[in-house]
């Protein structure tokens, strides 16, 4: 049996690093048996994907170099290897036909409202919320009839109502057993006639010669439909491989709020490829010499999917930027000119007119630029403390400034200057009024909140300097992330009694 293995990311926002990771594992478990690795574009959610994102998996993979040997763009023998191209084919409905002809799956005719409906009452008695399985009782004839009349409809799979599922999973010391009293009548074919992705994920991999379908564990919950659907379709079914989810520190599954998940970030960031490779894959298997530092090419020859940590890895960026110190140092000079080149220009567009007028040599840009570009900046302590406050002072604003733009960030607000000036501004000005009913406390409170202040407190603190381009031009340029991070430390610093 030739290994074919493939990983199907939906082509929504961003390229992801979990698609990197679950990306490596695929292609060193093809390396390693000499088999072939396939990208699949899983696009039939058609609100949420895009081109241009799959147009960016595809770059962020090649930048990787983790090449597939079929997919999308490149070709093969099994194509389109995009679902929206195999829906125009008709491939899914076949199969779809297949199972209401084998009374495996009927048609659905509820309505939203019935279904809102349903939902309500489900919840209200404190049952699971489920689809009640009412258009299961339709006769074969009526089905046909309403759907022939051009009735709406949804084809749902006639899950088993009783005993359980069970599977073994390599990586699993224990079956993975489901009970299907808990599992939905899933729909297979939407009212559109597209897909859903358990019915398109299984006739692909099908079609798709696929031996191993090794995906991240949080797909487990839909095993018993696809092992269902694959036994129904009279398919052989591929072996399932579950590995663990990246964690952030709190063990939570990774999340934008928590770690950066775009690879656009890393690749912005300078982080190079085989740093980031080697720290994923050191996230899943380690090299069994006990080597720290390798590649992925490195990886493949000893790769052993029986070996692979399911117990959550945590996501660390220390260890990461440990690993890229590794890579970045051992760069030749050319490589490392690139690199500088490739760092400094990647933002010298949009910072050139902020800084010009600070500018009289092309070598003044260094200084100038260097809060843009730095992760952390490091402001005197005394600076942190303008005039007219003292450190609780500063302190508090800082405080009370970040919670502001956390809110504001929170709300997906607007990240530019005039938003920001809005938004401080206004921040200012409501704290700054001093009411009637205050108690002294609070107009003491409300006299340190003076614009001039404040924008001296939150220039230094922002780009650790007291001068700076206009205020919220510079806060807009150091981005929002890095803005509040560098707030709540500057407020840090201030508590931290110095003796
Ligand atoms: N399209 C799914 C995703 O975005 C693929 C899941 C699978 O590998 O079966 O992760």
């Amino acid at each position: 049996m030739t290994v074919r293995v493939r990983i199907a990311p939906s082509p929504t926002g961003d390229p992801h690093v979990g698609t990197a990771y679950i990306g490596l594992i695929n292609w060193c478990f093809a390396r390693r048996h000499g088999g072939k690795f396939i990208l699949r574009i899983e696009d039939t959610d058609r609100g949420r994907c895009s081109d241009a994102s799959a147009q960016a998996i595809y770059a962020s993979l090649k930048w990787l170099g983790l090449s597939y040997d079929e997919g999308p763009d490149v070709g093969g023998d099994h194509g389109p290897y995009v679902q929206s191209e195999r829906v125009a084919l008709g491939i899914y409905r076949k199969y779809a036909d297949q199972l209401l002809a084998q009374n495996d799956a009927y048609r659905c005719f509820c309505t939203a409202d019935d279904l809102s409906g349903m939902r309500e009452r489900q919840l209200a008695a404190k049952q699971p919320v489920m689809y009640d399985r009412r258009c299961r009782a339709l006769s074969a004839t009526e089905s046909a009839k309403r759907a022939e009349a051009g009735e709406t409809h949804v084809v749902r799979m006639k899950a088993p109502t009783e005993g359980a599922s069970t599977y073994n999973d390599r990586l699993r010391r224990q079956p993975v057993v489901k009970q299907w009293a808990e599992i939905d009548d899933q729909v297979l074919l939407k009212s559109d006639g597209w897909p859903t992705y358990h019915l398109a994920a299984v006739v692909d991999d099908h079609l798709m010669g696929i031996t191993h379908v090794i995906r991240a564990e949080e797909w487990l919950n839909s095993l018993p439909k696809h092992l269902w659907l694959n036994q129904h379709l009279g398919f052989t079914a591929p072996e399932y491989v579950h590995v663990g989810l990246l964690r952030n520190a709190d063990k939570s599954k990774i999340s934008k709020r928590k770690n950066p998940t775009s690879l656009l970030w890393y690749r912005r960031q300078g982080y190079l490829p085989d740093a980031l490779l080697n720290f994923l894959a050191l996230l899943g298997h380690s090299h069994p010499d006990g080597r720290e530092k390798f590649t992925a090419a490195e990886l493949a020859p000893v790769f052993d999917l029986d070996r692979i940590n399911v117990a959550g890895p945590v996501f660390d960026l220390a260890k990461l930027k440990h690993l890229q110190g590794l890579w970045f140092r051992e760069l030749g000079p050319d490589q490392l000119k690139a690199e500088i080149h490739r760092a400094v220009d990647a933002r010298v567009d949009e910072l050139l007119p902020l800084l010009r007028e600070r500018m009289v040599f092309g070598g003044d840009y260094l200084l100038q630029s260097a809060p843009f570009y730095a992760e952390t900046v490091e402001p005197h302590l005394d600076d942190l403390v303008p005039k007219g406050l003292d450190r609780p002072q500063a302190k508090l604003i800082l405080e009370k400034l970040v919670r502001v733009l956390k809110d504001h960030a929170g709300a997906n607000g607007t990240w530019d200057a005039k938003a920001l000036e809005t938004l401080i501004g206004g921040a200012i000005d409501e704290r700054a009024v001093e009411k009637p009913e205050a108690t002294p406390a609070q107009l003491a409170e409300a006299r340190l909140w003076n614009r001039k202040t404040v924008f001296m407190l939150l220039r230094v603190a922002a780009s650790g300097r007291k001068e700076s381009p206009p205020l919220f031009e510079t806060l807009a340029a150091i981005g929002q992330v890095r803005v509040i991070e560098r707030l709540a430390a500057a407020a840090q610093r201030l508590g931290v009694l110095v003796k």
